[in-house]
């Protein structure tokens, strides 16, 4: 779906430097956030192939930002990064949805080897490849089949498809569509300036939404 990239979430600037440096010789592309409400805009708008996130950050907790990313069925793999070498922290961490942690002062190395081995496990995760008629969504793998061949579909359209799927035969409620698609950051984004256009004009002219096409053919 876009190029594999790692979001790095870390407040303290040197040591996002210092990571960031050793992920992209490691060979990865790295996108940093320096807090809470970047994080999640961040993980809002690109499907990364993995999440490293310190819990202590300015405008919000670590936790929450994993609370808002699992709420939306992203299982991007999470490795969180904790100065607070507390139990309490690390429980939380991994209820909220982390596949590891990490506790501050690491060696850059061994943080490489976590990041590796969560990798590793998360691509043999077992998740149901759901189908409906000839399309099939592969959760684990992210990738999506139309009569066998592979789809390409924007993060949004994806998610949209994703929480749809996942609710064959079910109602599915504009709500719970905006938060598995924005999380969060619904309020503020749940509508892209197009559709907002859109919708204007429909309201601006009622009859057109309604308008027989039937009776547009014979008026021609
Ligand atoms: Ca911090």
């Amino acid at each position: 779906m876009a190029q594999p990239s790692i979001l790095l979430v870390e407040d303290d600037r040197m040591l996002s430097e210092a990571v960031a440096s050793a992920l992209r010789q490691d060979a990865w592309h790295v996108d940093a956030a320096y807090d809470a409400r970047s994080a999640q805009i961040a993980l809002v708008d690109h499907a990364y192939a993995a999440l490293l996130l310190d819990l202590g950050l300015p405008g919000g907790s670590g936790i929450d930002v994993l609370h808002a990313l699992r709420g939306r069925y992203d299982a991007t793999p999470a490795l969180v990064i904790t100065a607070r070498d507390q139990l309490r922290d690390r429980i939380h961490g991994l209820d909220a949805g982390a596949d590891d942690y990490i506790v501050k002062p690491f060696q850059i190395d061994e943080l490489l080897a976590r990041l590796r081995a969560v990798l590793r496990r998360s691509t043999g995760r077992v998740a149901p490849v759901l189908h409906y008629g000839n399309i099939s969504v592969d959760p684990a793998r992210r990738v999506v089949t139309r009569a066998g061949k592979p789809v390409r579909l924007s993060v949004h359209e994806y998610r949209t498809l994703l929480a749809l799927m996942e609710r064959q035969g079910r109602v599915v409620a504009r709500a719970h569509l905006e938060d598995v698609i924005y999380g969060d950051l619904a309020p503020q984004r749940a509508m892209g300036d197009q559709q907002s256009h859109q919708l204007q004009q429909e309201q601006r002219q009622p009859s057109a939404a309604l308008r027989d096409p039937a009776r547009d053919r014979s008026t021609r």
